[in-house]
């Protein structure tokens, strides 16, 4: 409570000074309208923190595990009730089996002279992979003074309850902005699957989004990942017995194991990798995070049969001005290269596929790059609603990892990934999160929400 005075009163003359653009389209009236909105969220936000345990102990509650997946229905069901009480107009629409993607608009009055925001998070968990390393139960949310314990309070249903907090919120303090505010609640994120391509594909758009996904309160970018499979095929399938003649001079057989020829192309991708490591770079990326990975190998019949086929899936990471139609082209051109150089593969050269919409139905996923434009005003605003509440600057840097962000960009929609949570919670047993952090991201967003969503086109 101490911090949140400190707040109040600090923002009453350093807020005013900083947001001195903001206030010359405003008129002395409107000014300090804003400036009321403004004090009593931001005061609520402390007093109802009970609200925001109780939304976010509902959330880790449903058993939102992925992989497996299929198992949304009734997080999603919540997540709707939440959205319809606070006035938002609702869409629910069927993605998997047994899973769903929410998505809801709280219609600005007047929404076409004012700027729009989207709010998006995913509803999804990682796998529990160490479960009897948990000191608690991972569905149930344990607080052990400012931390939070539950599957998912870092990634990222600490967000979603803040910004569903958020919403309450608005609804119960009759705060009606003049800008759209969207919420896209998806699920699939953590198998690779398209939810929030799928809603924007369909049209979901917003001036600015933010992607409340882990990153400790960091505005984060992230360089694209796309996977693919390198498949070598025999012509000709053999018996086991065909082995001596392949192998033993004069044997005559001009045929090869596709296992054992595998490592031309690993080999390939090596050097690859080593070359764009020494060649490529981007600001924010360490150098070398364009990656190859030879994640999982998979060939052969079984052991009466030379292997006939051999496939490789790979995980590629790429910098924010590469494509996807690039980096494969340059893979796609070594390993072939190789090939060709190879006397038995010369003549059935691999191939290639790439992407997909799920790493458990095709095997496949894309995520793509998200740069951060720190000149748009919508990351100036954030910027200072982050300054105001924290007294420092945030820090702007690219995530290792990926996230949902992408998909704005790929669709032309300034974004950043924002939200509380540090990364290395993120899919571990015993995951935490600060209930102070959660109230700190609560308070910013209230603030950009209020600030952005006023400000006129
Ligand atoms: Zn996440």
């Amino acid at each position: 409570m101490n911090v949140c005075t400190t707040r109040l009163s600090k923002f009453s003359f350093e807020g005013l000074f900083s947001l001195s653009r903001f206030v010359a389209e405003l008129t002395m009236k409107g000014w300090k309208q804003m400036l009321g909105t403004r004090t009593k969220l931001q005061q609520a936000i402390d007093e109802k923190q009970a609200t925001l345990l109780a939304i976010l102990r509902q959330l880790v509650a449903f058993q939102t595990v992925s992989p497996p997946a299929r198992n949304t229905l009734d997080v999603q069901e919540f997540v709707k009730e939440q959205l319809t009480a606070a006035g938002f107009l609702v869409k629910q629409q069927a993605f998997y089996d047994q899973d769903a993607l929410v998505s809801g608009k709280l219609r600005g009055r007047e929404d076409s002279q004012h700027h729009s925001l989207l709010l998006n998070g995913h509803v999804d968990v990682a796998a529990l992979t160490d479960r009897d390393r948990w000191q608690t139960d991972p569905f149930k949310l344990v607080q052990k003074g400012d931390q939070l314990y539950g599957r998912g309070v870092s990634d990222m249903k600490g967000a979603i309850a803040c910004f569903l907090y958020l919403f309450q919120l608005l609804k119960q303090l009759d705060i009606h902005l003049p800008g759209d505010l969207l919420f896209q609640s998806v699920v699939g994120e953590e198998a690779g699957e398209a939810g929030t391509k799928t809603l924007l594909k369909q049209g979901e758009t917003a001036d600015f989004a933010v992607v409340g996904d882990t990153s400790d309160l960091a505005f984060q970018g992230q360089g694209g990942v796309v996977t693919g499979w390198i498949t070598l095929k025999s012509p000709h399938t053999y018996h086991d017995g065909n082995r001596v003649n392949m192998l033993r001079a004069g044997g005559g057989l001009k045929a090869a194991s596709m296992v054992e020829k595998m490592p031309v192309v690993i080999e390939a991708l090596q050097k690859l990798e080593h070359y764009w490591a020494v060649t490529k770079q981007y600001p924010g990326f360490p150098a070398g995070t364009d990656t190859i990975n030879p994640a999982y190998i998979e060939g052969g019949i079984h052991p009466a049969f030379v292997a006939n086929e051999c496939r490789l899936w790979i995980t590629v990471h790429f910098y924010p001005n590469e494509t996807i139609q690039q980096v494969t082209q340059e893979i796609e051109a070594a390993v072939t290269a190789a090939a060709k150089a190879d006397p038995w593969l010369k003549e059935t050269l691999p191939t290639f596929s790439w992407g997909g919409d799920s790493m458990l139905v095709d095997k496949g996923e894309i995520f793509p790059p998200l740069a951060i434009d720190q000149s748009s005003p919508a990351v100036q605003l954030l910027k200072q609603s982050h300054e105001q509440q924290l007294g420092k600057a945030p820090t702007i840097n690219m995530s290792t990892s990926v996230s949902d962000g992408g998909w704005f960009d790929f669709y032309h929609i300034p974004a950043v990934t924002y939200g509380p949570g540090e990364m290395q919670q993120a899919h571990s047993d015993n995951e935490t999160v600060r209930l102070s952090q959660l109230i700190n991201y609560t308070k910013i967003m209230a603030d950009f929400v209020l600030t952005w969503c006023s400000q006129a086109k």
